[in-house]
């Protein structure tokens, strides 16, 4: 998707609008490789201003990621919106958005994505799924000293 800088120019301070969908299949994200689910739809407004382009950009769509503690597969939904400044100073005919739409993309993404908000995760001793399972037998996490608090508790029952 890319906006066409001479109509922007030819009425600085007008308002123009695009909105359609961008196909991104794939995105790397700190060396994994994320799959989108279909096209991000991507909606821009932009005025052209003293050799800038003011831009609002919204994405949004759906996109595979794996859950940060337990490592389940989900689809997470992302919409993020931005307000963005572009110095347009060359004759180009054409501001790109391609780079600025995925972008948007990592910074709507959750950085930390969980399967749900209470998933208990993988024991980082013996490899368990706690969703799942308990810890197994002869895990560190058992042998841990019992929690003060829950010594409290138990003394007042
Ligand atoms: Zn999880
Ligand atoms: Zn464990």
């Amino acid at each position: 998707m890319r906006l066409e800088l001479a109509r922007l120019r030819a009425a600085p301070g007008r308002l123009f609008r695009v909105s359609g969908q961008e196909e991104i299949p794939t995105l790397d994200w700190w060396g994994e490789r994320l799959a989108l689910e279909g096209p991000v739809q991507v909606k821009a407004s932009a005025f052209y201003q003293a050799e800038r382009v003011f831009l609002t950009l919204e994405v949004k769509g759906r996109i595979h990621r794996r859950c940060s503690r337990c490592l389940a597969e989900l689809v997470e939904e992302f919409h993020h919106k931005d307000f963005l400044e572009v110095p347009v100073k060359e004759e180009g005919a054409f501001l790109e958005l391609s780079p600025l739409i995925e972008s948007g993309v990592r910074l709507a993404i959750s950085p930390r994505p969980l399967c749900r908000p209470d998933c208990r995760g993988i024991c980082p001793s013996c490899g368990a799924d706690l969703n799942f399972e308990d810890h197994r037998p002869g895990c560190e996490a058992l042998r841990r000293t019992p929690d003060p608090r829950l010594a409290k508790l138990k003394e007042l029952l």
